[in-house]
């Protein structure tokens, strides 16, 4: 009998101690302490199709001729996704474009945010950090999207953006025509 108690009693001491491993292990990797928790919580509640860690987001992203402040369109000024991808892909872009000047409309943005923007996807690249929306005009904007191809993006075609901006991706694999 005493050994049978024994057993119970070791049992329930070993399940208290893995919960507490575990619990202390969620709470750790959910916690960013910052500004980034209300961004996070943006992503669950809204049900986007990814959700981001802590690790994720940086507060200084920026390429040669983009600056973090640019970069960041977002709600929050000190966090934004800014994914490595995006950053060669815009570089490479200008250049194929003759190293002439970009204004960026949009590049990050939080789910929040993103909501707002009219005609915006609700799973929109810009909430993956890999995405930009390039200023045009009906002259420039042929040129420019096919400079963001040969930087090997995914390009929107003109009848879902029209010819005011140039959405650009580099999300990997392309929708068709894009
Ligand atoms: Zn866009």
């Amino acid at each position: 009998m005493s050994c049978l108690r024994l057993g119970t009693w070791q049992t329930a001491n070993i399940a208290a101690v893995v919960f507490a491993v575990l619990a202390g292990s969620l709470f750790a990797s959910a916690a960013c302490n910052d500004d980034r928790d209300k961004m996070i919580k943006e992503y669950v509640d809204q049900t986007i199709d990814f959700t981001p860690a802590c690790g994720d987001f940086t507060s200084d992203g920026h390429s040669t001729h983009f600056t973090f402040a640019e970069l960041n369109t977002g709600d929050f000024s000190a966090w934004a996704i800014l994914r490595g991808s995006l950053l060669s892909g815009i570089e490479t872009t200008r250049t194929k474009n003759g190293n002439a000047s970009l204004t960026v409309n949009s590049a990050y943005r939080n789910p929040k945010h993103n909501s707002g923007v009219e005609g915006a996807a609700k799973n929109s690249r810009h909430l993956h950090g890999d995405a930009i929306d390039f200023q045009s005009d009906e002259d420039s904007w042929g040129g420019l999207r096919q400079a963001g191809k040969d930087a090997s993006a995914c390009a929107e075609p003109q009848a879902l953006s029209g010819t005011g901006h140039v959405h650009l991706d580099w999300r990997g694999t392309c929708p068709a025509n894009w």
